[in-house]
């Protein structure tokens, strides 16, 4: 007999049933998590045991158990046979559909069940999950009366101590649920059916790979799709169009007629792909590398975005500058200097007097995609005004040198449609890179450093290298992406 349809199978078959027949079947043939998802993964789920203690003292039925759900829907019923009042990770099983609720609570004789997330806004897949986790809860518990998501307050600041009930946000999503049940029903059965006929469904690829999640199977289905002219690859393109092209048959880059195509930073592709070289459009470029004046610098800034506000004064999700890494050039020799906040100490007013310092004899501030920097600068100018002319002088010495690659003024094959800094820094340094790093994205970078929260000093010290490393390649980079730039143009 095959395991019932759990929560993630279904909305695997909403996306895509030959997604979810796999997901079934051919386990083995999933990707592997990145780094990046286990992390999101993880601070989803220490959110959501954070949360339950908006209701203490409630058992967990996955305690001390092993990963058996059948047995977690068991230990459910028998909870609430026996009058238990909170339950967290209650597990449901009916006809053949499984749920596990994160906290499920008795008010007045009636169940309340509540699905935590670790996010601001409330997204039409969150509410299509509930509905389906309230679909399969009320046809075993009559009782239930309400389903709620639990998000994280975006007005909510810490003073203090936390106060957990104004830290999450309640929506009730019983309007949807109520209307959908018919939907569930029908839907449910056509993933049935998918299973019963045994037979991998027969569905092209398309832009529903990606929407809404990325799906765990595209090392299977895309496997010959991704060779190094595939019309997929094109960058700044939706989905959509893409599909639009590849279902007309153009399947490669070059296949294209460049003169149907507007805009200037998807035509610089296909140039490439036809003429197989870089490309470059050097008057741009020269006129945007004229604006840089000596001396000059490179820098960049992690930041961490805790869910859970840490620091006095702060929202969840707040960005909060850690680190920064400077990059300079004296006497022909690369001069590095960093700066790394401690997790423990609001250190934001230090943080902001050391960049300010270290940067103020330079005339250009060099990044590569200003937007994030620029973000916590404003951020900071509004928390300490008495550095907000010292701010704005900072942010008018920046030059972004994204804004070339961005504009399509620079484009080479190898890029392969990313416009990013990690896709030029093979062509800039060929012996430095991030491939070499533990750390490979700010994202990675961002629950990293979080992770010190849990880490003893020797672990501690290992992982503020590794997050240093990261960003001292990334000022790098950007710093030799202003000579790479300088050689192509013969300055
Ligand atoms: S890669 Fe696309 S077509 Fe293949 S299973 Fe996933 S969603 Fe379906």
């Amino acid at each position: 007999m095959s395991s019932p349809i759990s929560k993630s199978a279904f909305i695997k078959a909403e996306q895509c049933l030959k997604h979810f027949f796999l997901y079934k079947n051919h386990p083995y043939l999933r990707d592997s998590l990145s780094k990046e998802k286990q992390l999101i993964f993880k601070r989803g789920t220490d959110v959501g045991i954070f949360a339950q203690q908006l209701f203490p003292g409630g058992i967990d039925v996955t305690a001390g158990e092993k990963r058996d759900q059948q047995l977690f829907a068991e230990k459910t019923k028998h909870l609430i046979a026996q009058g238990t009042k909170t339950i967290y990770e209650a597990t449901f099983i009916f006809d053949d559909l499984l749920v596990m609720v994160d906290i499920l609570h008795k008010q007045d004789d009636q169940w309340i069940a509540y699905e935590v997330k670790s996010s601001l806004k409330i997204t039409e897949t969150y509410v299509k999950d509930a509905c389906f986790q309230y679909y399969v809860i009320k046809n075993c518990l009559p009782d239930l009366v309400d389903f709620n998501l639990l998000t994280m307050n975006p007005k909510y600041v810490l003073e203090g101590e936390l106060e957990i009930q104004k830290l999450f946000k309640t929506t009730s999503i019983m309007k949807d649920a109520l209307k959908n049940v018919s939907y569930f029903a029908h839907k449910t059965q056509i993933a049935k059916l998918t299973l019963e006929q045994n037979k991998i469904p027969d569905i092209k690829i398309g832009a529903h790979c990606f929407q809404p999640y990325e799906c765990d199977f595209l090392g299977t289905c895309w496997k010959n799709i991704n060779e190094p002219n595939s019309v997929l690859t094109l960058g700044k393109l939706t989905k959509q169009a893409m599909f639009e092209l590849y279902d007309q048959n153009i399947k490669r880059i070059d296949e294209i007629d460049i003169n149907t195509i507007q805009h200037k930073e998807i035509k610089i592709q296909v140039k490439a792909a036809i003429e197989q070289k870089e490309q470059i459009f050097e008057e741009e470029v020269k006129a945007f590398i004229s604006n840089i004046k000596q001396p000059v610098c490179s820098l960049d800034i992690e930041v961490w975005m805790p869910a859970i506000p840490y620091y006095n004064g702060t929202k969840p999700f707040q960005q909060i500058p850690f680190l920064f890494s400077m990059i300079s050039e004296e006497n022909g020799d690369i001069k590095n200097y960093s700066y790394f906040k401690p997790i423990e100490e609001d250190l934001r007013k230090e943080f902001l007097e050391h960049i300010l310092l270290v940067t103020k004899d330079f005339q250009s501030i060099l990044m590569f995609d200003k937007s994030l920097e620029e973000t916590v600068l404003n951020q900071l100018a509004v928390l300490y005004p008495e550095f907000s002319n010292d701010i704005t002088d900072f942010k008018n010495k920046i030059i972004d040198l994204a804004e070339p690659i961005k504009k399509g003024n620079y484009y080479h094959p190898d890029m392969k449609g990313n416009f990013t800094l990690k896709s030029i820094a093979p062509l800039v340094n060929q012996e430095a890179g991030f491939n070499n790093l533990d750390i490979q994205s700010g994202i990675s970078a961002m629950y990293i450093y979080e992770s010190l929260l849990e880490q003893n000093a020797i672990e501690s010290e290992h992982i503020k290298q590794q997050l240093v490393d990261y960003c001292e390649m990334d000022a790098l980079i950007t710093y030799q992406l202003l000579n790479f730039f300088n050689s192509k143009l013969g300055l």
